[in-house]
């Protein structure tokens, strides 16, 4: 009984985090390859079902975090406590004006199965919807399969879970890992973080070319990730691919990260509530992150603008 509940969460682990790196994370998040809507709603299927809450919340929250990376517009940056990055962040009822999918996630807010998940933009409806859903599943396997099984896929979807909260805090402590690139953010590559989440960990890689699909850049940075992404390219699932290497040139910001804006705390610090003015300049300023608009560089340069006109306002 043990080894077959043990095969079955290690299957199902797998099944979920591939729902989240390949689906939410290098697909949603990033557009770094194409697929049919098929492919893409089973990918995120498989996160979902990992408890990683509405797809458009996930992709949104993260494509602010690569957008302010480090500022005290990053939903999760450690510089500025671990609670907040751990698990702060995550508490809020709603989107922050800066963090709006209209402003963020334009591909994705028409698309009537995510904004159906995302509840209307209540952070707390989708997150029971999703808990529901969840555990209703688990509760159909006990009687299809037997509990055995849906103990085990209830535990793995709930490691599952943490993987990338954890990812979020180690991956931007300096002294968790190394660079490959010098970034200007305090991201770095931890192999122990990419072995529990199939590529993801090699992180500095992934700050310095956000629209990679491919993570791991050295022989010695695996990425299961990617390699199931070529798989599904060599099986025709996946039509394009975006795909640099290490020798590929690094154009984005460098240098040492701006002073801290708040001393780290233990308690959570409330996201900052940005002026509408500067919204709409920023709705003006940045377009939708489309497959064509995500050249490997640009979104850390795009950043630069960004924080420019932002701290001109705060003047
Ligand atoms: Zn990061
Ligand atoms: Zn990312």
């Amino acid at each position: 009984m043990l080894v077959n509940m043990s095969l079955a969460f290690v299957a199902f682990y797998v099944v979920h985090m591939i729902g989240i790196t390949v689906g939410y994370h290098r697909l949603l998040a990033h557009r770094a390859y194409k697929c049919n809507k098929i492919v893409e709603y089973v990918l995120v299927i498989a996160g979902y079902l990992g408890f990683e809450s509405s797809p458009m919340w996930w992709a949104t929250l993260h494509r602010a975090h690569h957008r302010y990376t480090e500022t005290e517009l990053d939903p999760h940056a450690p510089r500025f406590g671990l609670y907040r990055a751990y698990i702060g962040w995550f508490l809020h009822r709603n989107y922050p004006e800066h963090i709006r999918p209209e402003l963020l996630s334009k591909d994705l807010v028409n698309d009537p199965l995510y904004k159906f998940l995302d509840q209307n933009g209540n952070w707390a409806r989708g997150h029971l919807l999703n808990s529901f859903i969840n555990f209703s599943l688990r509760g159909v396997m006990a009687l299809v399969w037997g509990w055995e099984i849906a103990a085990a896929s209830l535990a793995a979807a709930l490691f599952v879970q943490q993987m990338p909260l954890l990812l979020n805090v180690v991956c931007h402590l300096p002294k968790a890992g190394y660079k490959n690139f010098n970034t200007r953010d305090e991201s770095v590559n931890v192999g122990w973080v990419a072995f529990l989440t199939l590529g993801e960990g090699w992180h500095n890689n992934h700050h310095a070319f956000p629209g990679s699909a491919r993570h791991g850049l050295k022989p010695s940075e695996i990425d299961p990730s990617w390699i199931i992404i070529r798989a599904m390219k060599a099986l025709g699932w996946v039509t394009w691919m975006n795909e640099v290497s290490i020798d590929t040139p690094f154009k984005g910001l460098q240098g040492p990260l701006p002073p801290l804006t708040h001393e780290p705390t233990a308690e959570p610090i409330p996201l900052p509530q940005v002026p509408a003015l500067v919204a709409a300049t920023i709705a003006s300023e940045l377009s939708p992150l489309t497959p064509e608009l995500v050249p490997v560089s640009v979104p850390s340069q795009t950043r630069h603008v960004v924080r420019t006109r932002l701290q001109s306002n705060r003047r």
